[in-house]
């Protein structure tokens, strides 16, 4: 065809652009703690806002009754009933309802979102049996995840600081998100407390944590990309004097607005930057999430289009902003029949470029591993990043070679909680993912970092909370 050497080069210097050798990688890492301190030192000192989450302490399996979670900031939105053992660490039962989010609620008006919201609980509510009557006195005790930057102002209370995703309702920013659904939830008569107002890290963190001692961290990587970590109150130089029960607290990073000039980044991330709903924010995020890296792979195809007909007389599919969704991006990437039969049924069906060649089809799962391959070992550099900061990285114990065995012995087994999407259904981008780690950290550590994928954290972690708020207070 015309161009196909042309197509090629399109290829080699997108590759050569997202690059992450682990020498880049380790940049990332330093990068990644600086920043944290940056953010940790004062307010607006770093693109990581490192959130105070006044979760000061996290579930120990003892918690017990049932409790109500709701969470909002994804593709779904879902009210949970969950009803807790106490020891050992036993959900004894959980309901769970979940529908997506009508797109006309993402940008209406906070009143609209809410009253949805509460309506939706309400229903929920009231097909309640008998036997699953609130944990005290009528009242019920709910755990709201809403996984956009909050600035609490308790652990029931914060302001919404911006949108991100999605959703962008402006008459919501600066408003307190959880007085906005108590309102609603009184208009409605319902009888419920937001008792503990989190995000979904927090929720992931909380739920790793009482299923296992030794998690520090929790990861999400679905539509959005965030992260949260244990820190140590008074490393939290911005708020002298933080109150903290145990001496420690949850920051909330915010990682997805993480920036550095150390990440690779290509002129289709800055198209896909310019024409997004918040440019300049979320840079971290639009490399790595689910809502995202479609996109890069439609824009690279557009590219190699514009400057070949390898792809046929141009498709107008490929101008269409997010046609390409990450499940489908994956499907095409992990498509193993020997005439990639996968690739070209959505080429031909969702972006309407018929009769795809072999060698063309292949061209395509490169691109869509280029861009998984970049993502997957971003996020394992900011997973080591916190592990750095928290000094689980190995690489502040004793390095002379005769203190090896002795070193060994000190390394603490160290559990960072994932979920999201992304990780849990996309199998290349957890194996980029894992063989970065590994490749970072180094044989000696890699052992003692556990990933563990740590589902419906955002739904069971907030009831978790809720609960151990009901019991504290
Ligand atoms: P949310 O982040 O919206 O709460 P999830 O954690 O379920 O929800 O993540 C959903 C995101 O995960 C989707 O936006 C999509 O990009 C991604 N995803 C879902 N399924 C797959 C898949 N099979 N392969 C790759 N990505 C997927
Ligand atoms: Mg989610």
């Amino acid at each position: 065809w015309r161009g196909w050497s042309r197509v090629v080069r399109v290829l080699e210097e997108f590759e050569e652009s997202c690059a992450t050798p682990v020498g880049r990688l380790r940049q990332v890492v330093d990068a990644m703690v600086v920043e944290m301190h940056a953010g940790l030192a004062s307010e607006g000192g770093s693109k990581l806002k490192m959130l105070l989450t006044y979760v000061d302490t996290l579930p120990t399996g003892n918690e017990e009754g049932i409790y109500y979670a709701l969470d909002l900031g994804g593709t779904n939105f879902r009210v949970l009933r969950v009803k807790l053992g106490g020891q050992p660490s036993a959900v004894i039962g959980c309901e769970i309802d979940e529908q997506p989010i009508p797109e006309q609620l993402m940008t209406s008006t906070s009143e609209e979102l809410f009253d949805y919201i509460a309506a939706t609980l309400k229903d929920f509510v009231d097909r309640e049996n008998e036997t699953s009557e609130p944990s005290r006195g009528g009242g019920r005790e709910l755990g709201f995840t809403f996984s956009f930057p909050v600035k609490q102002t308790s652990l029931s209370s914060g302001t919404l600081i911006r949108w991100t995703k999605r959703f962008s309702i402006e008459d919501m920013v600066g408003r307190d998100v959880s007085q906005s659904l108590q309102q609603e939830m009184s208009l409605k008569g319902l009888n419920m407390r937001v008792s503990a107002l989190i995000n979904d890290t927090v929720g992931t963190l909380a739920l790793g944590r009482y299923h296992d001692e030794d998690t520090v961290a929790a990861v999400i990587i679905g539509t959005g990309t965030n992260a949260c970590y244990l820190e140590r109150a008074d490393a939290i130089i911005k708020c002298q004097g933080l109150f903290s029960n145990s001496g420690g607290m949850v920051v909330n990073m915010e990682w997805g607005n993480f920036w550095s000039s150390h990440l690779p980044r290509t002129k289709f991330d800055v198209d896909l930057d310019a024409d997004s709903q918040n440019p300049n924010d979320q840079g971290f995020e639009k490399m790595i999430s689910g809502m995202y890296l479609g996109d890069i792979v439609r824009r690279v195809m557009l590219q190699m289009s514009q400057e070949s007909d390898v792809f046929g007389p141009a498709s107008s599919k490929l101008h269409e902003p997010f046609i390409l969704r990450t499940p489908l991006m994956a499907a095409m990437h992990e498509d193993d029949s020997p005439d990639l039969r996968e690739v070209a049924r959505i080429l031909r069906d969702i972006l309407e470029i018929p009769d795809v060649p072999l060698n063309v089809r292949k061209l395509v799962v490169k691109v869509c591993d280029v861009v998984t391959c970049r993502a997957a070992r971003l996020v394992a550099a900011g997973i080591v990043g916190i592990l750095k900061k928290i000094g689980r990285d190995g690489s502040g114990g004793i390095t002379s070679a005769k203190m090896k065995p002795l070193r060994q012995d000190r390394i603490k087994r160290t559990v960072v909680a994932i979920e999201g999407g992304l990780y849990t259904n996309y199998t290349m981008f957890r194996e980029y993912l894992n063989e970065a780690m590994e490749q970072i950290l180094g044989e000696d550590i890699t052992p003692h970092v556990i990933i563990k994928i740590t589902e419906d954290g955002s739904g069971i972690g907030a009831a978790l909370l809720a609960a151990s708020r009901a019991s504290s207070s």
